[in-house]
């Protein structure tokens, strides 16, 4: 039987980091966190870190990768991790890492992204191609464009070439893609897939805190046409929420059908925690707009577990810690290989 003290749990100083060291020393690993230069404050005051490891800058990973292998650890990535590390260099990565790595690819291209839910029967967003085929409300979202920056909605083909214009010949906005505006509210759910009981859990939801989206409400409509607000989707925390309990049935089994059919497309399918990212209509329609397959910060309210962990688990269970749970015993049954990819 494998012994957890032969391994630490790392991961990079952002993001959903305090989770996952105060999960990981929870269930009794000795955790290191590799922090930005001046931003290793929160993981120092909180201690969640027996070790940290700093750099100038997270894309220097590559430097300080030996002392992680040196020392047995198992990266955890979370959702930032790729965006630091760069998509491209993360098939590069030795070091013993939580997850599979292949289903990024499926993840981070919007086409991909498509076909994979799509083939799991989830309800999506109607795309147009071209502006001209423009027959409802749209979000236009360009491509990489972070945080929602610049995203615009347009009612017409006309209203899209009128506020286009601000945009035109602006470098990273010539691709864009159109998709339907859903009106209804946001939902964010908190799935983990564990590869070694071969059950899926519902371990939360939020709904994001987005400047200046969750801030226009606050004048009045007269306000916001006369000074010309554009909407914009900075993250900049999250809050909480509980579902009508009625919709529960659906969306376990949105997971569990997503789950299936990323066994189709990539060895090892996806595991561990992931998120649906959608809206929910007056009917009750869940659309998903995106899929997160690592763990999201939307899961940092429930650092002492969510209500519906506490059902589970009598016990506080952050989705970090149930990630190093699942290490743990992927260890102790000597099956830590299925957990890695
Ligand atoms: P940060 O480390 O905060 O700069 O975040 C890196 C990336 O992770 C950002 O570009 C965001 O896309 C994503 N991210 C960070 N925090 C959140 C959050 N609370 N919710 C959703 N995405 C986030
Ligand atoms: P994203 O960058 O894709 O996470 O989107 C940023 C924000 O835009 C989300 O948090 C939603 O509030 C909103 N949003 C994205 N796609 C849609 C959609 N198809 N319909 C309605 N709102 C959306």
């Amino acid at each position: 039987m494998g012994n957890i003290k032969d391994y630490k749990i790392a991961t990079l100083g952002s993001h959903t980091a305090l989770q996952i060291l105060k999960g990981a020393k929870d269930e009794g690993f000795e955790t290191i966190c590799i922090c930005e230069k001046g931003k290793g404050k929160p993981y120092q005051s909180y201690e969640v870190a027996d070790q940290i490891i700093m750099v100038d800058s997270f894309k220097d990973y590559f430097t300080i990768e030996d002392q992680l292998i040196k020392q047995n650890a198992i990266i955890v990535p979370h959702g930032s991790f790729v965006a630091y590390i760069g998509p491209s260099k993360m098939m590069e990565v030795k070091a013993m890492h939580y997850g599979t790595k292949a289903i990024l690819e499926w993840e981070s291209d919007r086409m991909k992204e498509r076909q994979w839910l799509l083939s799991a029967n989830i309800k999506l967003p109607k795309v147009f191609k071209t502006p001209e085929e423009i027959d409802c409300p749209v979000i236009v979202k360009f491509h990489g464009a972070h945080g929602g920056k610049g995203y615009f909605i347009a009612n017409s083909a006309k209203e899209f070439y009128e506020r286009y214009e601000v945009y035109k010949g602006k470098e990273g906005h010539d691709k864009y893609a159109i998709q339907e505006y859903v009106v209804g509210v946001p939902v964010y759910t908190h799935y983990f897939y564990s590869p070694l009981t071969g059950e899926l859990e519902v371990m939360g939801f939020d709904k994001r805190y987005e400047s200046n989206a969750d801030s226009i409400g606050r004048i009045a409509a007269k306000d916001q046409v006369d000074v010309d607000i554009r909407t914009t989707y900075t993250i900049t925390g999250n809050v909480p929420l509980v579902v009508r309990e009625s919709l529960l049935p659906e969306i376990f089994e949105m997971g569990q059908r997503v789950v299936e059919a990323s066994k189709k497309l990539v060895k090892g399918g996806l595991f561990g925690p992931f998120c649906l990212e959608g809206i929910i209509d007056p009917e009750l329609n869940y659309s998903v707009f995106e899929i997160s397959a690592r763990i999201v910060a939307g899961t940092n309210p429930y650092i002492n577990g969510s209500p519906y962990t506490w059902l589970k688990y009598n016990e506080p269970m952050s989705t970090g810690r149930r990630l190093a749970r699942d290490i743990k015993m992927a260890i102790e049954q000597d099956r830590l290989s299925e957990v890695l990819g």
